[in-house]
């Protein structure tokens, strides 16, 4: 026993030399393999480049007014506030559950009964350091190379740079302006091969603040009977923010799914909690497990003052949401009238989100091009459709998260810079 021990911590101790002994070549081979796999596919969110040069632009003295990142610009309610503060004074500053505090999982179950009418098991849900997190683990657990994974296009540019990074084929699930900007449930089911592991769905919608209709998602999960083999990661993060009495459809609202559904949501849109990194996700009783795992290996909890303010966010008084929404209503109609105005620009109506998405098509500007004149030269921040995927080429995202004073700013200086190029 003692020997071979020996033997192990002998090799272990030799393992550096023993890379050095390999020869050049096959030294190279072995950092290419690493570089072409994953990394070298992962992409990144053009929205965070854009905020770094508005910064830095402003930085040098430029009045620069930031329509591109795609976060409130409310405070987070006082009283969510307070709650972290007393959570930090009452001594909760040590590791939680992996899965997040049970009195926190417990809200999400009490929220996710009041908005869908559906009654979940805590056991169910993971808290975990932001949205973003879910459709991480989601799309790792699925991906490898031979796999498919469809994804709205144009949708958050995520989903397509981590299905790259997997090594799975990324199926783009067209996203169209004539349909409201939302999916069509026959077109999804055609694209469905015995290859397809997971589809990725997100209604509010970003970039184009599309809510797909419950009828399409209706077709949708009928036809999935047909696919059992087919896993759903809804992402609903947007799940409280609709206009004009639009309803948001949660798949959890279809049982027959429910054994291969992940849900993806959070606190960063509704209660503008973006830097606070708190998201919940629902998992299938067969997938929990996994999760788990992944929160012991990968960020062990949510810090837990945050885990204590989700409570008083989802429990306490909901006015701050209700004055955000309104803000975040008026903005977008004020945003739609004023960009219809401009020559050769039109604005569909945006039903969910804080995103208006024009079409610019007409405008004689490649999109991309477009969104880097409006900042170099127009001092306006805005994302190029082009960088939520190949459909959103003639599109602009225009991110009403932003003062009504501002967004008025803005397009006028959108509207010269158009006339004058
Ligand atoms: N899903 C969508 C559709 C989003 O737009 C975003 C953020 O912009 C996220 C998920 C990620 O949210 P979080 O900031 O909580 O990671």
């Amino acid at each position: 026993m003692f020997e071979a021990l020996q033997n192990e911590k002998q090799e272990a101790f030799e393992f550096p030399h023993k890379i050095r002994q390999i020869s050049e070549n096959q030294l190279l081979e072995t950092i290419m393999i690493k570089t072409i796999s994953g990394f070298k596919r992962i992409g990144e969110e053009n929205a965070f480049t854009v905020l770094a040069r508005a910064a830095e632009l402003s930085a040098e003295g430029r009045d620069i007014i930031n329509l591109g990142i795609g976060q409130p610009d409310f405070p987070t309610p006082e009283h969510i506030v307070e709650a972290a503060i007393k959570a930090l004074k009452d001594g909760h500053h040590g590791y939680t559950p992996a899965t997040g505090i049970l009195p926190l999982r417990e809200a999400v179950v009490r929220r996710t009964l009041q908005t869908t009418g559906v009654e979940i098991s805590p056991e169910r849900v993971v808290i975990v350091p932001g949205g973003k997190v879910t459709m991480f683990a989601a799309i790792l657990m699925f991906g490898e190379p031979g796999a498919e994974i469809m994804y709205p296009d144009p949708g958050f540019p995520i989903y397509r740079s981590m299905i790259e990074f997997t090594g799975a084929t990324p199926v783009p699930i067209p996203v169209r302006e004539k349909n409201g900007f939302g999916f069509s449930g026959d077109e999804t089911l055609s694209l469905i091969n015995s290859n397809t592991r997971l589809i990725i769905l997100n209604s509010p919608a970003n970039p184009t603040g599309g809510v797909t209709p419950r009828a399409e998602i209706e077709i949708l999960v009928k036809g999935l009977e047909n696919h059992p083999q087919v896993a759903v990661l809804s992402d609903e993060i947007y799940d409280s923010m609709t206009y004009d009495g639009e309803k948001h459809t949660s798949l959890l609202t279809f049982p027959e799914i429910r054994d291969r559904l992940i849900v993806l949501n959070g606190w960063s849109k509704t209660w503008a909690m973006t830097g606070w990194r708190m998201g919940w996700s629902i998992w299938p009783d067969n997938l929990f497990d996994n999760m788990r795992k992944l929160a012991v290996n990968a960020w062990s909890c949510v810090n837990a003052p945050s885990q204590y303010a989700g409570i008083a966010a989802i429990d306490g008084p909901q006015d701050d949401v209700a004055t955000m929404m309104a803000a975040f209503d008026r903005r977008r109609q004020l945003v739609v009238a004023r960009m219809n105005n401009i020559a050769n620009i039109s604005c569909a109506t945006p039903k969910g989100a804080f995103y208006a998405f024009p079409n610019i098509s007409n405008a004689g500007w490649q999109a991309k091009q477009l969104a880097t004149a409006l900042l170099e030269e127009a001092g306006v921040a805005t994302i190029g459709g082009p960088d939520f995927g190949i459909l959103g080429e003639g599109y602009i995202r225009l991110s009403y998260a932003n003062s009504e004073d501002n967004i008025n700013r803005a397009i006028d200086r959108i509207g010269e810079f158009l006339q004058r190029s």
